[in-house]
């Protein structure tokens, strides 16, 4: 079991959020993307990315730049390691086998997976 301590950085998280929190990440590998993070806690989206920023910062997660096309817009067609910037283009889209060229005809989310269970403290 990993702690975190969100003391000055995670103030806004009242007890009964980090009580959601341990929840959810009580097993190891468990994932989470910053808007469910959010419906889950009743959190803003930069807050629930502050969490999983905060998390990878910490190595307690590995996060990853899931990668949608237009073709598929909630299946994702790739992902990337966080923090590696953006798919190289032109890029191959693996759901359609069209070759994509522009980046506004690609999204993005956050994928983050914890690495072991996690307590926030
Ligand atoms: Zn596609």
């Amino acid at each position: 079991m990993s702690s975190l301590n969100c003391k000055g950085r995670l103030d806004f998280l009242s007890s009964k959020q980090r009580v959601e929190l341990n929840k959810h990440f009580s097993q190891p590998f468990a994932k989470a993307m910053p808007h469910q993070l959010a419906i889950l806690l009743g959190l803003n989206y930069p807050e629930a990315l502050a969490i999983l920023t905060i998390l990878e910062v910490e190595g307690l997660c590995n996060n990853k730049l899931l990668i949608y096309h237009k073709c598929e817009p909630d299946v994702p067609a790739g992902a990337i390691p966080f923090g590696k910037g953006f798919p190289n283009l032109p890029w191959v889209c693996p759901l359609c086998e069209k070759i994509v060229e522009e980046n506004s005809e690609l999204s993005f989310d956050i994928m983050a997976q914890s690495v072991a269970p996690i307590e926030f403290v």
